[in-house]
């Protein structure tokens, strides 16, 4: 009787241990006690890769995802998203409401270390940016001309924007057609950000020092504003000129768009429509600039618009600044590029307060990002003495990086 019983003991300790074990080894999907029926495991997100040239938010309809619920997303996205800096490539998750009616989340995955977490509550978003963690590294490339500019910078690993970047700066500069020659030397000094060990596209250019026989040297540092964001920051020559001499300054200081244009959901009427100009996210009283020099051709209340100002550029373009909350010039009056013509605000058909800029070519709207602005031809003598120090700074960093740690050689 007593060794039946052990063995009766053992048995039961033998299948709870193995019990025990598969458990440990078996992936915990909270369905092992439901029987032999495999459950397949379902995404929770719907993912989407913002296309070429594509909407946002078009890629959602043909999910089936209900308009009213797109509209929510698309209205309130460009709050916390400046929408020019969506990339093709970025990703887009959507979780929808157990009965596949609603959005219920959506999150934002921007290049890749910026998560934008949106979740629905009734009419409104709830927003929070989660931000994984980069390190920064400054350092200086070196390197010499061969062929293109642009070529030898792509070859060196900066991205066409920084390539970009450096080429307006150089380009008033030099004369690279009649001067360069292969062989010529530069020099560029960023600051990089690095993710899982990989550099992210996008650097912050401070210092770009380009010489050679017949060009001679020049130098382009980075000025920072104040004001985060302003449309200010960027590459200088010494004096604090600016070289891209396109005449075209931006409408406020700092620019956030909340709306491209083209395509988009309707504000009003919550369906597609066709946007004809740039929304631009500002407070209530912001100064608008016009963007060139010109005459008003209309300062006046004017429908859906609300207090608009219409300005005729001697280009032959014209830009409209719509929504205002004040107008300060008159029609028939000269204006001069940023030269305050009114106060941001949301008259007229608007949900809140922005300013829309419209580019008009004839009769026809035409994209005002087509535009090349500049945020200053020139600095100011009070941002000058800001901009002195600053250089200064630059090429103390630039000592302290005793050694360049990456040279490009002719090859
Ligand atoms: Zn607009």
């Amino acid at each position: 009787m007593n060794w039946g019983k052990t063995v009766l003991l053992a048995v039961i300790i033998i299948l709870l241990t193995s019990f025990s074990l598969y458990s440990l080894f078996t992936p915990d999907n909270g369905n092992k006690f439901k029987g032999s029926q495999p459950v397949k495991p379902v995404e929770p997100w719907i993912i989407e890769t913002i296309p070429n040239g594509g909407s946002i938010f078009s890629v959602l309809e043909k999910q089936g995802i209900p308009l009213k619920d797109i509209a929510l997303l698309s209205f309130r996205f460009g709050d916390y998203i400046d929408v020019s800096t969506i990339q093709p490539g970025d990703t887009l998750k959507i979780m929808l409401t157990p009965d596949k009616q609603h959005i219920e989340k959506m999150m934002f995955v921007q290049e890749p270390t910026l998560r934008h977490h949106f979740i629905v509550k009734g009419d409104s978003l709830a927003y929070t940016l989660e931000e994984l963690p980069i390190t920064k590294q400054k350092r200086i490339i070196k390197g010499s001309l061969q062929g293109t500019l642009d070529a030898t910078l792509l070859a060196m690993g900066l991205s066409p924007r920084d390539k970009q970047n450096i080429n307006n700066g150089l380009e008033g500069e030099i004369n690279f057609q009649r001067d360069a020659r292969n062989g010529d030397q530069f020099e560029v000094f960023v600051e990089e950000r690095i993710f899982e060990g990989k550099t992210l596209p996008g650097k912050t250019i401070y210092y770009v020092q380009y010489s050679g026989e017949r060009t001679g040297t020049h130098e382009l540092f980075r000025f920072e504003d104040k004001e985060k964001d302003s449309v200010l920051n960027g590459l200088y020559n010494r004096e604090g000129k600016s070289n891209t001499t396109s005449g075209v300054g931006f409408p406020l200081s700092v620019c956030h768009v909340v709306s491209q244009f083209g395509k988009r959901i309707d504000p009003f009427f919550g369906r597609w429509a066709f946007h004809q100009g740039v929304d631009y996210r500002a407070r209530y009283g912001t100064p608008v600039y016009a963007v060139a020099n010109g005459a008003v051709t209309s300062a006046a209340y004017n429908g859906g618009y609300g207090n608009q100002v219409q300005i005729k550029h001697p280009s032959g373009l014209n830009t409209l600044y719509a929504h205002l909350s004040s107008i300060s010039v008159r029609g028939g009056q000269t204006v001069k590029k940023g030269q305050v013509i009114g106060r941001v605000g949301s008259t007229g058909r608007s949900t809140g307060a922005h300013l829309h800029f419209g580019l008009l070519q004839g009769k026809s709207y035409i994209n005002p990002t087509n535009l090349k602005m500049v945020g200053a031809e020139k600095l100011t003598d009070a941002q000058m003495a800001e901009f002195k120090s600053q250089q200064e700074r630059i090429r103390i960093n630039m000592m302290n990086l005793s050694k360049p740690q990456q040279v490009v050689s002719n090859r």
